[in-house]
């Protein structure tokens, strides 16, 4: 199951997010707006969401991964990304490429291939 939370910045939107309550059910399905979003796929990218946990090196790996990604999109590894990861208590350096944790990353992200690039870009 799907929850939608709505939010509101004034009456009025609050009141169209209300009148869904009263729209038919031809108004309710809503299979041909997501019919024409383009086909996007999560798969492989990380969310951040933390399902992996835990650890057995106690890796915070979404926040390993979101420093990772941050400093891939920059082409750089920019000074405040680099303070940050500097103060997680544990670094990709200690993976053990165990893999537990992709059995359980519901994105099929390559953490270990991840942990690897970011022990080489951190430098532990
Ligand atoms: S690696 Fe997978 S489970 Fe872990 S934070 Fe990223 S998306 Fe979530
Ligand atoms: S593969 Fe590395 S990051 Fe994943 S659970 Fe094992 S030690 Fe932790």
């Amino acid at each position: 199951m799907a929850v939608v939370l709505a939010g509101a910045r004034s009456v009025e939107q609050l009141e169209e997010s209300a009148a869904y309550c009263e729209a038919s059910d031809e108004e309710k399905d809503y299979a041909a707006a997501f019919a024409s979003f383009p086909r996007v796929s999560w798969q492989g990218h990380c969310m951040y969401c933390s399902h992996c946990e835990p650890c057995p090196k106690y890796i915070d790996i979404a926040d390993v991964t979101k420093f990772l990604n941050l400093t891939k999109a920059q082409g750089k590894l920019p000074e405040t990304v680099r303070e940050h990861y500097a103060v997680l208590e544990h670094h990709a350096g200690e993976c053990i490429q165990c893999g537990t944790c992709e059995t359980r990353c519901p994105f099929g992200v390559k953490i270990r291939e991840n942990m690897l690039e970011a022990k080489e870009v951190f430098g532990y």
